[in-house]
């Protein structure tokens, strides 16, 4: 043993101390310190386990590394590192923290809607009996059922909602807890589990040797199965061409046939000729390039990406304003094709539901397996796949849906929004409430990336950023090909009521166009803006309307399930017999849905094979895929559906669209009212009429003469945005202005509009009447037990210091939430830029 003296430790004495973020909605890092055994792996991005508070282990991720011991607190060890390499890079902290201070939440927050959660340690909460128990408390039936398994086993809050059948078990827990007889820990499990197959290969001394070679063959000479294994398993491999086959193996089911069974396997696994191994593969199908042909770009496309290329010299953003069927997704194959070819990545950015569609297997033909598609629909697994993958260098390439923005990407070139009009590309719950789109371009900008921004109907914000200069614009303003835009004509229901041609909801202008497609075997979409069947029922003699208990909203009746849901907290009852009001047995569904269309269709075109699309018939992981396959093929002639419907889809015999209650979109209270019904109406209509068929639209209303329904007709864009324009500078909306809207919620409703109110009056002196407005109710006030009040925020473009303006209102937020006992349940929700 020697006793010299170690330099090197000497100089690396120092304490290091790591600030995490943690994935909880804390203001602030916590610093923990770094044991002298992880001295040397420690960095930022690196996952570490931490113990935070009395009773919580946490996923957490190192920010920095420093040597300053936190002032007010003793710092804990890092109890473990989970990571060699970094999990997330220095763009991602960036983007991370300009997130947080510009949406108003916690970088934790972000953190959390950032990672998934495979990579994430959970921590499972369990109880189990406190040894140290020595009370002598009366226990409820309930806590015994507890206590007595408790003695068995520890129990997880699952187990013991299974337990006591029921989901509100928390009372229960916190009586025990309070008691003293069980206690609270915390159980660790790494969530991530590669997918593996199990293969069969030759061991390798057998191959490497000759002569054991040969031994084998004349062992197994009598024994006809094992030998009939063996050649199989080596013409399928071809080893004796190339040793290194036998390294991949064969997959089991690969191997075993009708001829080679599973028994003399395993006696060749017995006798140590055979091995067995585990080998990791990718979740995600590998795509074979060939076969697909070149598709040239049309002059127009040629144009459009040739101005592109040239704006990216000097804009940071362009916004590509290509009307339906133009197209745009030729453009951005050729502009991801030239930023893949430089090196560098691309994100293309998708709504939600666009994702499982035809652009999608568009795109994998041309780049396969570069390509990754980061979609919520996939298991967590599989975005961890997806998430390695670009940090492996294995995807160049991904589109996604809107959290996509959060990947590890340390080289992005190019980032393409499509549909960047899309209000699904805001998140509205939880926090971080972040616009994706927004966010995109922050992003592009932390890698002096490019963006692109698609759209048939871009967004007033953006065409008016593209318009005055700051963003390039480019125009695509012909269809593809022999392809024109369809005929669009307004049905004026009021007057086919008056002369009592309606049948149920459908217009006789309709329904005999409908009659007309369908004979000549074309396609016809239908769109209604509402699921189930009827949005609420009436009791017609005492006027009652079944609602919600826990929102202010009415239940909707679904005939299907012969249930009534609310759409806004999923509660679920069963259709009523009678009135719960007056006992009445004359109940009457008011309105319609997409159940009811699909319905009323069977009556009036008993022929038609109709098919209907909306989230209560989307829920499986394949089902939407399905049913568009279904009406591409042909199998389905008539497609009812909600807003699903008007996104990306492109048919080729589609010459009708039908729109129901254009009306209820157009007078909806909001100040996007105008722009969403603009764009619906143009998105739906664009689903008319492709490659060569002239489609035609017929819009369904008791108002012909809006003007909105006039630009929608005339296909003109530039007109719904010059006078919406107007309104917005009028009114202090976007482009103009930004908003802040801020919820106060409580389960109460007098606290949520007294803190509403003392919110107003201290704001008011500071920020001046015209940038605060509220509080207002608003027209569902209570949702999931929660009273509802909004205040909203105006702030001019220019003038205001944003950042100033958002400390403030945090700080009187929560100087107010401390001020007053009847505040305790009260939340505060901030909503920056809300769609
Ligand atoms: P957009 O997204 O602008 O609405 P799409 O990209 O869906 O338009 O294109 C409309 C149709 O035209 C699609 O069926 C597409 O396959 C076809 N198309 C577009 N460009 C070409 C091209 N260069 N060659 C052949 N077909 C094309
Ligand atoms: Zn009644
Ligand atoms: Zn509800």
């Amino acid at each position: 043993m020697s006793l010299e003296f170690n330099s090197e430790e000497y100089e690396n004495e120092q304490t290091l101390f790591a600030d995490v973020i943690l994935p909880l909605p804390l203001p602030l890092m916590y610093t923990y310190r770094v044991p002298r055994e992880f001295a040397a792996k420690v960095k930022p991005g690196v996952r570490v386990v931490v113990q935070f508070g009395q009773k919580r282990v946490l996923t957490a991720v190192i920010a920095s590394i420093h040597s300053n011991a936190p002032k007010i607190y003793e710092a804990k060890y890092l109890l473990d590192l989970l990571d060699e390499s970094p999990t997330v890079n220095s763009y991602q902290f960036k983007l991370f923290e300009w997130m947080a201070s510009y949406y108003m939440c916690t970088q934790g927050e972000v953190l959390n809607a950032a990672v998934p959660s495979g990579l994430k340690l959970s921590s499972e909460s369990k109880i189990q009996l406190n040894p140290e128990y020595n009370g002598n408390y009366e226990f409820s039936a309930s806590e015994q059922l507890i206590l007595e398994e408790l003695k068995k086993r520890n129990l997880s809050y699952s187990d013991v909602m299974t337990l006591l059948g029921k989901k509100t078990i928390h009372p229960v827990i916190k009586s025990l807890l309070a008691k003293g007889v069980v206690i609270l820990f915390e159980e660790l499990k790494e969530k991530y589990a590669p997918k593996v197959i199990s293969k069969i290969r030759l061991r390798d001394e057998i191959l490497e040797s000759k002569k054991l070679f040969e031994e084998v063959f004349q062992k197994l000479e009598k024994k006809e199965k094992q030998l009939t294994l063996l050649l199989r398993y080596m013409q399928l491999t071809q080893v004796q061409q190339n040793k290194d086959n036998n390294r991949l193996g064969l997959a089991k089911n690969v191997l075993l046939n009708a001829e080679v069974s599973a028994s003399a396997l395993s006696t060749l696994l017995k006798n140590n000729i055979f091995e067995e191994f585990d080998q990791v593969i990718s979740r995600f199908a590998e795509y074979d390039l060939k076969n697909e042909k070149e598709i040239k770009l049309s002059e127009a496309q040629t144009r459009a990406k040739e101005e592109i290329l040239e704006l990216f010299k000097t804009k940071e953003v362009t916004l590509l304003h290509g009307i339906t069927g133009s197209g745009k997704t030729e453009v951005y194959i050729e502009l991801i094709k030239h930023a893949l070819e430089g090196g560098s990545q691309v994100l293309l950015l998708l709504p939600e539901i666009a994702l499982t569609t035809q652009i999608v297997s568009r795109l994998q033909k041309v780049f396969g397996n570069k390509m990754g598609i980061y979609h919520s629909r996939f298991s967590d697994n599989e975005r961890v796949e997806v998430w390695r993958g670009i940090i492996s260098g294995k995807f160049s390439f991904i589109i996604g849906v809107r959290s996509s923005v959060f990947l590890p990407f340390d080289n992005l070139g190019l980032v393409i929004v499509d549909e960047e009009h899309e209000s699904s590309y805001k998140q509205y719950d939880p926090a971080p409430r972040y616009q994706a789109r927004d966010t995109a371009i922050m992003l592009a900008r932390f890698h002096h990336a490019k963006v692109v921004l698609g759209s048939a109907t871009p967004s007033v914000e953006s065409y008016y950023q593209a318009t005055t200069g700051r963003w390039g614009l480019v125009k695509m303003d012909k269809r593809f090909g022999e392809a024109s835009l369809p005929e669009i004509v307004l049905v004026d229901t009021l007057r086919e009521k008056k002369f009592k041609t309606m049948q149920n909801d459908f217009s006789s202008v309709l329904l005999s166009e409908l009659k007309l497609c369908l004979e000549e075997n074309h396609q016809a979409i239908l769109f209604q803006n509402r699921r189930g069947y009827a949005p609420y029922l009436n009791c017609e003699d005492c006027a009652y309307i079944p609602k919600c208990t826990s929102c202010s909203v009415s239940l909707t009746y679904h005939m299907h399930s012969g249930e009534l849901r609310c759409h806004y907290c999923g509660h679920v009852e069963r259709l009523p017999q009678q009135c719960q009001a007056c006992g009445s047995t004359r109940i009457k569904p008011i309105g319609f849905g997409t159940e009811k269309l699909e319905d009323d269709l069977k009556l009036f075109l008993p022929e038609a094979r109709v098919q209907r699309m909306d989230l209560d018939t989307t829920r499986n992981k394949n089902s939407y895929q399905n049913i568009i396959q279904e009406f591409e093929s042909g199998k389905t002639n008539v497609l009812v559906g909600t807003q699903m419907v008007t996104k990306g889809l492109d048919f080729d015999k589609v010459t009708l669209v039908g729109i129901f209650d254009a009306d209820r979109m157009i007078h909806f209270p909001d100040f996007r009212a105008a722009e969403r019904s603009f764009q619906i109406l143009s998105q739906v209509s664009g689903r008319a009429g492709r490659r060569g068929q002239k489609g035609k639209v017929l819009i369904q209303t008791t108002n012909t003469l809006q003007n909105i329904l006039h630009q929608v007709i005339r296909h003109d864009y530039e007109a719904f945005y010059q006078l919406e324009l107007q309104e917005r500078e009028r009114f202090n909306y976007p482009p103009f202005y930004r908003l802040i809207k801020i919820t106060i919620k409580d389960p109460e409703k007098k606290p949520a509009h007294d803190f509403a109110q003392a919110f107003v009056n201290l704001l008011l002196p500071e920020l001046g009447s015209k940038r605060v407005l509220g509080p207002e109710t608003p027209v569902i006030d209570k949702i999931r037990n929660n009273y509802l009040v909004d205040i909203f925020i105006k702030l001019e473009k220019d003038k205001i210091k944003l950042p100033a303006v958002k400390e403030l209102l945090q700080k009187h937020a929560s100087q107010l939430l401390q001020s007053d006992k009847s505040y305790r349940s009260t939340q505060v929700v901030f909503d920056v830029d809300p769609a």
